[in-house]
């Protein structure tokens, strides 16, 4: 490396690969949960005769696209769900969350949401943030319980669900960005059971952004109705440009189908403009990404607890998303951290994030994100608000071996020589 830009003291590396030989039997679980997961995509890639001829592009109204029709198939055999909308006309991940809500939810019905407060970006959906096109707008109830001690407040629930006729009940599994844990599909399968119990009606949506292939099962293995995600993360495998998708019970697929498109219209239109092929081999890629990620953010940690930085969750535990946290606790440290994982990108390696005041935030925030497509958090990237305890939350990376250089780089820079 000496004649690289990448520049790594060589004290800096023995240290991290002393973590990762530490992380021997971690990352064969992950292993041996990437091998299940790719048996199962390609199950369903045989099962549905995947073939050079889904990848035609289609244009204008694109009736009978068989490749997209392929795609949506093979997106509910995995999920072994019903029925399955994948589409590129989802503009992110909140677009799909907030199509399974808007086209599940009318006026009078009751949404409970018992992981807190949804997904940042959903506030305006559900009208926690004032918009006249809101659930709450259009006569919808809304309401919520916390997690507790990291798991379902079941007592609350319960209470919840007997005192109001529930219509849907929403569980986000990843953390997101707040500070709570994420959840395993075994805590998600236990409160469904429960849930069910107290009335089988009720229909439960995941938001599984971040979530798919982290784990053997998804959560409509365990009960879910109705999933949805971004294809710019885990399931897109790095390759998809755009787009969402949604999984699930075929009424509630349906009804999202012709909020996406329109009444009479459904899945039955939207042209994949060439799209196919992507989707297809970013999905087959995809259970090797998440390996990737995860193995990426627990180096991360490992390393960074050996130096006594605070991580969430912590490198052995079992994890439900690509989320790493770490707590530096210092300022200077976290602005060096970030701006070697920018510097170290495979794309923008020459910019220099700095802490700046965005909309929509309280504080200052510092974003690295090297990626090929933008704003694609299967990529390695990292943010982090500027505030006290001054945590990064990162996720992604597409190699483990990039990532791996991109965090001794990044170390190397934060401690500036002094190791
Ligand atoms: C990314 C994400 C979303 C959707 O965000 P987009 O940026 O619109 O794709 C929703 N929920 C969670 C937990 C997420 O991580």
């Amino acid at each position: 490396m000496s004649t690289n830009i990448l520049d790594i003291d060589e004290k800096v590396i023995v240290m991290v690969e002393k973590a990762e030989d530490e992380l021997k039997d971690v990352f064969k679980e992950i292993d041996r949960i990437c091998l299940l997961n790719t048996k199962k995509v390609m199950g369903a890639f045989c099962k549905n005769k995947i073939s050079e001829i889904h990848f035609n592009a289609t244009t204008g109204y694109a009736y009978d696209d068989i490749g997209r029709e392929a795609i949506e198939k093979v997106y509910s055999d995995i999920f072994h769900t019903e029925d399955a909308l994948v589409r590129i006309q989802f503009v992110n991940g909140t677009h799909a969350l907030s199509t399974a809500l808007m086209s599940n939810l009318v006026y009078g019905d009751i949404l409970l949401s018992i992981t807190g407060a949804p997904y940042d970006t959903l506030a305006e959906t559900v009208g926690i943030k004032e918009n006249p096109l809101s659930l709450i707008a259009k006569g919808v109830k809304y309401i919520e319980v916390e997690l507790e001690n990291n798991d379902f407040n079941y007592e609350k629930i319960e209470t919840k669900i007997k005192e109001n006729n529930v219509t849907m009940i929403f569980i986000g599994k990843s953390r997101g960005y707040s500070s709570r844990e994420s959840l395993s599909v075994d805590k998600i399968q236990k409160v469904i059971k429960k849930i069910k119990e107290l009335d089988k009606n009720i229909l439960v949506m995941v938001d599984n952004c971040y979530g798919e292939f982290v784990e053997e099962m998804e959560p409509t293995d365990v009960g879910a109705d109705i999933i949805a995600g971004s294809l710019i993360k885990n399931i897109g495998g790095g390759l998809c440009e755009t787009g969402g998708y949604i999984a699930g019970k075929s009424e509630c697929v349906k009804r999202a189908a012709e909020t996406l498109t329109a009444p009479g219209i459904g899945k039955e239109c939207g042209a994949t403009l060439g799209k196919n092929r992507e989707i297809l081999q970013g999905l087959f890629l995809a259970p090797q990404a998440v390996k990737n990620a995860l193995k990426s953010a627990i180096l991360i940690a490992k390393t960074l607890e050996t130096l006594g930085y605070k991580s969430t969750p912590k490198a052995e535990e079992k994890r439900a998303d690509i989320i790493q946290m770490i707590e530096f606790g210092n300022k200077d440290k976290l602005i060096a951290f970030i701006q070697g994982i920018q510097e170290a990108s495979p794309i923008d390696s020459f910019v220099k994030p700095m802490p700046w005041s965005m909309p929509g935030y309280n504080h200052d925030v510092i974003m690295a994100a090297g990626t090929f497509i933008s704003g694609a958090s299967i990529e390695l990237s990292a943010d982090a608000p500027i505030k006290e305890p001054y945590i990064a939350y990162m996720q992604g990376g597409l190699t483990y071996e990039s990532a791996k250089i991109a965090i001794c780089y990044s170390l190397n820079k934060m401690l500036g020589g002094k190791i």
